[in-house]
């Protein structure tokens, strides 16, 4: 090509590809591009591999946008959009256009135009956006600027986001509530996004329209955790926003209670709602009491915990003096069992349990104190690990910490023999055992007749007790 015109200040790499292809006089830039070597402009990468003008001096970044969204990899959008005061004062295309979390040019303070209002097609990459006319190649009308979004031009780049995010988790569907990040912004409209995102977080009408739909959706006989999930969630990710507190509340129980029945989450939100780790999950996996979509799980696995759910609302005995499982943490801390051991139990027929639900899963369901001690004790004969740390050894002894702590410099309570790493922090076992039968048997002199009383607040105070 004969002419590379020079790239103007903040000028954006699709930009100048189509400044460069019209003065060339190319009418359509896919004349002089392949498909593939547009996305590459647009995405501002494998720049050396396309022949155009100056191109190169155009700094190559991929993000334009340092705010963090969950839905994006790449803060970089690729929806053709334009500021129409730029186009005609100097055909510039700048970078901040596609920035996803700014709408509105930082120069003429006007909102991007995305879409034609005589055809009401979106505009695409394409050279007559040089003249500020539709791409539409049966339209061609002059772009009509965009003046009244549903928000106000000066929103930060922060507050975008938070708009992008409502207008997702507005959009999802109840049983499917994953954060489905795409690495490339792909929003097909990206202000009627923001306005609705806008809305949801600023309008209380919109809000509480948002949570009676949420609130019929989700099955009543779901803990609130399990049925807050959507509106809580989105609380979490945004900043302060009107609506935030509304968010932030557990849903109301409708009757007569329906209707959805899939959960599918993600493993971070799998591991809060069912208080456990991956490995908890893979157990509850091998169990069959989540679905397998992968044999093993990994960080990006979506999977659907409703089969706990399902589980559960058979629990239905009715026998006296049970108390939730919140109610027996203790119990449930010296025999070192877990959520997860409770619902294989449930599962296997072990124990039996009465569900009622409640605000999270274990003060929903509810057992006997003499039902769990037995279930305990024989699931305690399987737990032997070769270290635990000074927080479970605490759990297990129902030995204060500190005292512990003590314990270990009178030799008592051994490090593991060998190096490892974080050994200070761990014990040994048997130790450990040792220590649990003489407190149970009530024989543990905790402080040796060698050490003298006083001392002993000395010692528990200098070791950080
Ligand atoms: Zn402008
Ligand atoms: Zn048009």
């Amino acid at each position: 090509m004969a002419i590379k015109p020079s790239p103007i200040p903040n000028e954006s790499g699709i930009g100048y590809a189509l400044r460069y292809a019209q003065r060339n006089g190319i009418q359509y830039l896919s004349s002089l591009y392949k498909a593939q070597e547009i996305e590459w402009l647009c995405k501002g990468i494998n720049s050396k591999k396309i022949d155009t003008g100056r191109l190169l001096e155009i700094e190559a970044t991929e993000s334009l946008s340092a705010t963090f969204n969950p839905l994006f990899k790449v803060n970089r959008l690729l929806t053709a959009r334009v500021c129409l005061d730029c186009i005609t004062n100097n055909q510039l295309i700048a970078k901040e256009v596609q920035n996803p979390f700014v709408t509105t040019c930082s120069v003429h303070k006007a909102h991007f135009v995305e879409w034609c209002r005589c055809c009401n097609k979106h505009l695409e990459w394409d050279i007559s956006l040089l003249d500020a006319r539709c791409t539409n190649i049966n339209c061609g009308a002059l772009l009509a600027p965009h003046l009244n979004a549903g928000y106000p031009g000066d929103l930060t780049e922060q507050q975008v986001s938070d708009c992008l995010l409502a207008n997702y988790y507005y959009s999802i569907a109840p049983g499917n509530l994953h954060c489905v990040g795409s690495k490339w912004p792909k929003l097909e409209l990206p202000t009627q996004a923001v306005t609705n995102g806008f809305r949801l977080l600023t309008s209380k009408e919109a809000a509480n329209d948002w949570l009676l739909k949420l609130a019929k959706e989700f099955p009543g006989a779901w803990p609130s955790t399990f049925r807050s999930i959507i509106n809580t969630t989105l609380a979490n990710l945004i900043g302060d926003w009107k609506n935030k507190a509304l968010f932030e509340k557990q849903l109301f129980r409708p009757s007569p209670p329906c209707l959805s029945n899939t959960l599918k989450v993600s493993v971070e939100q799998a591991t809060k709602l069912l208080v456990t780790n991956r490995d908890g999950l893979q157990r509850l996996q091998e169990a069959e009491l989540v679905s397998r979509t992968h044999s093993r799980l990994h960080l990006d696995s979506i999977i659907d915990i409703s089969l706990v759910l399902v589980l559960l609302e058979t629990q239905k005995t009715k026998q006296r003096c049970q108390k939730s499982l919140m109610e027996l943490r203790e119990i449930m801390d010296f025999y070192a069992l877990n959520l997860v051991d409770i619902l294989i139990a449930i599962k296997s027929g072990v124990l039996t349990t009465n569900y009622k639900p409640g605000s999270h899963i274990t003060d929903s369901i509810f057992v006997t104190e003499q039902e769990l001690k037995t279930f305990g004790l024989r699931k305690f004969q399987e737990f032997r690990p070769q270290y635990v740390s000074f927080n479970k050894a605490s759990k297990l002894t129902k030995v204060s910490v500190s005292s512990l702590r003590l314990l270990r410099k009178l030799g008592r309570l051994r490090p593991p023999s060998v190096a490892i790493h974080g050994g200070h922090d761990l014990c040994n076992f048997e130790d450990v055992i040792a220590l649990r039968n003489s407190v149970e048997s009530d024989q543990l002199d905790l402080f040796a007749s060698r050490v003298p009383k006083p001392k002993r607040s000395h010692l528990v105070d200098k070791v950080g007790g």
